[in-house]
Order: C-alpha cells, then structure tokens, then sequence
C-alpha cells in the first residue's frame, strides 16, 4: 500500500505541502492498481465526518472511529458519539453505502492526567494542549488500526478551519512510524470540503456543538457547561423514550 512518505519524500523540505494533493496522488495510485483501501477515520463529533464521507467512499472502504476522551462532560461526549453513529446510518442509507462505526472507551482521566503532567491547562487553544490533543487521539487510532488490519488510519479533524492541518498531517506521520497501518493525509477543507460540510449537516440535521470539546478550551471560550450538560442530559433521556 503506497505510504505518504513516498510522496512527501520528493518534495523540497521547506516546501509548505498541500496534502489534499498528496492525497489525491494516494488515491490515483489506488485507482491505477484497482484496489479499495481500508481506512479507519477517526472524527470527533459528525459535522467534519460529513464531506468526508463523502469524499472517500468513492476510493476506500471507511470506519469511523469516535475517540475523544478530550470531550468533557459525559453526557456531551455520549451525545456527540451518538450523533456520529446516526449520521452514518443516515449516510449509508442515503448514499448506499457500508461505511462501519466503532468507538473507543471514553477514558477522560488519561486526557485531564495528559493535560496536567505537561502543564497544558492555560494554552490557548491552537496551542500545545491541541497538538498534545491531536497525538493522543492520533496515537488512540493508529494502534486500532494496527490491531484490526487496516491500511490506513487518519482524521476527518483536517476540514476544520479552525485546526491546523499542517501539524495534525505532521503528527500522523510522525505517530506511523510506529505501528503497521498507514497515515492517510488530508486537507479535507479544500475543494470547498468545509462548505459543503455545512450543507450536508443542513440537509442531514446534524448537531453542530459550540466548542472544541475540553473543559479548558470551553472554559476560556465562556462556554455555559451547565447548559451543555443540561441539554446533553436532555438529548440522551429522549433518546431512551
Ligand atoms: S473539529 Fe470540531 S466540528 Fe470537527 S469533528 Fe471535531 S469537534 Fe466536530
Ligand atoms: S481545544 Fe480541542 S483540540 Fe484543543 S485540547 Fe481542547 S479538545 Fe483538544
């Protein structure tokens, strides 16, 4: 399976990289040998899962995979996973397709430990807490994806305008170095991937939450976690009746 670092290798190393293009190299190369990649994505609530679904069913075989112990509260982290879930049901009957949903255990203890042993809590956000962020989530998919035989792992993350592409395509490159999978890289915000995001969460209904995901990044923002919780609380009890 053709690696990212085929392709990053040839360029000049103070070139700034358009890995949308990088991708799109991976996928001609996939469709030159008439294969269908599995990819295990990893997406941490639907919105960015949107168009990128849709983008890479067309070349590969995808798994979501919802891994965020970063999200605080509970009960907003239980309705964002199951957002993702009823998103790609949705998708798969809309569009046809068989893209599969997996989570991992929501663990926020390893995230508050992370964020405490490196004295992470006052970085603003886009700073070295969400780089530490990224890798923890990175690390969390590239082992998954080792375990369970994929060739690829990556995150849906890069369509965000607000989270730094560069660095998260540099983490995962750096995080395979490690396991036996593959980085997929992407810019998924590119090709207008962000707005047509937008307009596949109207069409779709989709939540789309107010931060980020971390009590820090919430707190700094002025998020009223009460009130997220409170109509976290409220979602989940619905959805039980
Ligand atoms: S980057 Fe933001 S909008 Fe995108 S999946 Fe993560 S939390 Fe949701
Ligand atoms: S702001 Fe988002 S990416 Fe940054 S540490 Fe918090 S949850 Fe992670």
């Amino acid at each position: 399976m053709i690696n990212v670092t085929e392709i990053t290798g040839k360029l000049s190393p103070n070139q700034k990289i358009n890995y949308d293009r990088v991708l799109q190299k991976l996928i001609a190369d996939w469709e030159k040998r008439a294969i269908r990649p599995t990819i295990l994505l990893h997406s941490c609530c639907a919105p960015c899962s949107t168009y990128t679904l849709e983008y890479l069913t067309k070349y590969a075989d995808v798994t979501i995979y919802f891994a965020n112990s970063n999200i605080h509260p509970r009960a907003e982290y239980l309705r964002r996973e199951i957002v993702q879930k009823q998103f790609v049901e949705m998708f798969n009957e809309r569009t046809n397709n068989d893209v599969h949903f997996l989570s991992a255990p929501y663990e926020p203890n390893d995230f508050m430990q992370m964020v405490k042993v490196n004295n992470l809590s006052e970085e603003p956000e886009g700073g070295k807490r969400c780089s530490a962020c990224f890798h923890m989530r990175l690390d969390i998919v590239a082992e998954k994806a080792q375990e369970l035989g994929y060739d690829y792992f990556g995150s849906a993350l890069t369509l965000s305008p607000k989270k730094n592409s560069q660095l998260i395509n540099e983490i995962g490159i750096d995080i395979q170095k490690f396991y036996a999978t593959n980085y997929l890289p992407s810019d998924f915000k590119k090709n207008n991937g962000y707005k047509r995001s937008i307009e596949l969460c109207k069409e779709y209904d989709v939540y789309r939450q107010c931060y980020c995901g971390c009590l820090f990044a919430a707190t700094k923002q002025g998020v009223d976690l009460k009130m997220v919780n409170k109509e976290a609380r409220k979602y989940l009890k619905d959805q039980m009746e």
